[in-house]
Order: structure tokens, then sequence, then C-alpha cells
């Protein structure tokens, strides 16, 4: 979509630190981590929300999940723990409306999350 900003970070007309890239999913760094490990992981398609996602997405759901996993391993936290959060809409906080996983981790986390 041409106004997004998660779909030019993919099209690399915007620059990020890439963390990974596959046929259907990019993960690049949060520019305003919250944690010493803050990746943002999304699907190439453009889709708003979470409950824009239709069945022919399940998979490519669980892929977006095993990115995520794959990138905790590798940077050694995934034993310690991490969270996998997804914003969705005005209440949850999310200001980009391209779904991204926000992978945290490297630090203890709290809950309830504010
Ligand atoms: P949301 O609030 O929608 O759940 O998360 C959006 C995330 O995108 C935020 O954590 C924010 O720091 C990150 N973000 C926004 N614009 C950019 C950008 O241009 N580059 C990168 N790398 N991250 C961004
Ligand atoms: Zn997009």
């Amino acid at each position: 979509m041409s106004d997004c900003i998660f779909c030019k970070i993919i099209e690399k007309k915007i620059p990020s630190k890439v963390v990974h890239e596959d046929a259907e999913t990019f993960a690049f760094e949060d520019i305003n981590p919250q944690a010493p490990t803050h990746v943002l992981i999304i699907p190439k398609r453009h889709v708003p929300t979470v409950s824009d996602l239709v069945p022919g997405d399940d998979a490519l759901v669980g892929r977006l999940h095993r990115v995520a996993a794959k990138i905790a391993s590798d940077r050694g936290i995934a034993q310690g723990g991490y969270r996998i959060v997804v914003n969705t809409n005005r209440d949850a906080g999310q200001t980009v409306f391209h779904v991204h996983l926000h992978l945290l981790g490297g630090r203890p986390m709290q809950w309830p999350p504010g």
C-alpha cells in the first residue's frame, strides 16, 4: 500500500536494520526499542490489523510466530523468555496499520502490561 511506512520498509524505500526476510515475511529492528531485543515481524502483504486476517492467512500467522521464535533463539533469549505483542486498534495503542508482531526480550517483563 503506497502510504504505509511498513510497506515502504519492505520495499527498502525507507531504510531499516533488516533481521530476516523470506518470500512472505520481513523482520527489522524497531526504531524506538523498548527492550534490548525489539524486533518487528511483518507479513509482506499489506494487512492493516489482526481483524483483517482471513482463513487463508492461518499459515502466514504461524510463519510470523515461527520467525519470531527463530530470532529469539538466534539471540539467545528463548530460554530466558520473551514476549510477542500485537497491538490492535486505538485502545491497544496501534500506531502503524500494517500487522506486526513485536518481539521483546532481553530483560524481565512485567504483567499486567500498561
Ligand atoms: P504499534 O504502536 O503500531 O504497535 O507499533 C509500531 C512500532 O513501529 C513502534 O514500536 C515504532 O517504534 C515502530 N516504528 C514506527 N515507525 C518506524 C520506522 O520508520 N522504522 C522502524 N524501524 N520502526 C518504526
Ligand atoms: Zn503496509
